[in-house]
């Protein structure tokens, strides 16, 4: 593969980025929900060329025990890049970066999970980069909150993430992989759509006041569409819609219902008094 080389700017004459996009302007995601037949809950995101897979387990026993706490869920968080992720070969034991954005990831979520339901228990999360192009902390807090949904785990909201940067000088929204390299630093967060509360904000770079108070406001609304997107996922995956021409009334779940009562009580118990 040939080095590669330096854009020569990273905002246009006419205000666009490498990519085209404007500064406000977020990459294509795409999210899924439920692509693991093993785990108790998953979902993937494609976020530009970036491509994450996250699974759920638990809440289960937790080992070794010593970790064990005992008025919550252990949130364990595991992030690893695919070898073949980056343009260079990614060595396969775990990293520095990886065991940092493990726990920011594990911080960023735990805020939103009910764990003290689960007290001594783990829920483990395994994140799996399968293409890095920039932004994998914040598309794994996408694609794994999405994955805790679906295992069934309770939680106060959804937790949506993006990084704000600075290119040429410009606040950017959502860097690619160049921008990340070449621009002048990022600042990733996460959030808490109903309070607006943060539960990550890093910065990388340099930043004035000005800049962090205007790239904050920024971010927030970006993940506040990223929480619209969150959500569409979900109910994609969970709420049967009538097809064409079918009759929402001959929707059959209803039948189903009755059919589990009968299991559950048995028959003599659901038939009506015959005095
Ligand atoms: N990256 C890479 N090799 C590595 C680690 C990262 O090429 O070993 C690239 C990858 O595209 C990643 C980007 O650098 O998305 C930025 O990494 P950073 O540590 O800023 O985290 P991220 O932006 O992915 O959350």
């Amino acid at each position: 593969m040939s080095p590669e080389k330096r854009p020569d700017f990273l905002i246009s004459a006419e205000g666009l980025r490498v990519d085209g996009r404007r500064p406000d302007e977020l990459r294509p995601i795409e999210l899924k929900v439920g692509v693991l037949k093993q785990a108790d809950g998953s979902a993937s995101i494609r976020q530009g060329k970036t491509y994450i897979i996250a699974g759920v387990y638990g809440p289960r026993e937790l080992h070794p025990r010593h970790l064990t706490l005992n008025d919550r869920a252990y949130l364990r968080v595991v992030y690893r890049m695919a070898t073949f992720s980056v343009p260079d070969r990614k060595r396969p034991a775990p990293s520095r970066r990886e065991k940092e954005i493990s726990m920011v990831v594990a911080n960023a979520l735990a805020p939103s999970i009910f764990l003290e339901e689960f007290p001594k228990a783990v829920i483990d999360v395994f994140i799996q980069v399968i293409q890095a192009d920039g932004g994998t902390r914040c598309a794994a807090i996408n694609a794994a909150s999405l994955a805790l949904a679906d295992a069934g785990i309770p939680m106060r909201s959804l937790i949506p993430a993006v990084a704000v940067g600075k290119a040429d000088g410009k606040l950017v929204v959502d860097l690619g992989d160049e921008e990340d390299k070449y621009g002048q630093g990022d600042v990733p967060m996460a959030i808490i759509p109903q309070t607006g509360d943060l539960t990550l904000l890093q910065q990388d770079g340099s930043f004035t006041r000005e800049e962090l108070m205007e790239a904050i406001p920024m971010g927030i609304s970006a993940c506040n569409y990223i929480h619209e997107l969150q959500k569409e996922a979900l109910k994609r995956a969970y709420v049967r819609r009538p097809e064409d021409g079918e009759d929402d009334e001959d929707d059959d779940s209803y039948d189903d219902y009755e059919d589990d009562l009968e299991t559950d009580l048995g028959e003599a118990d659901l038939m009506e008094d015959e005095d």
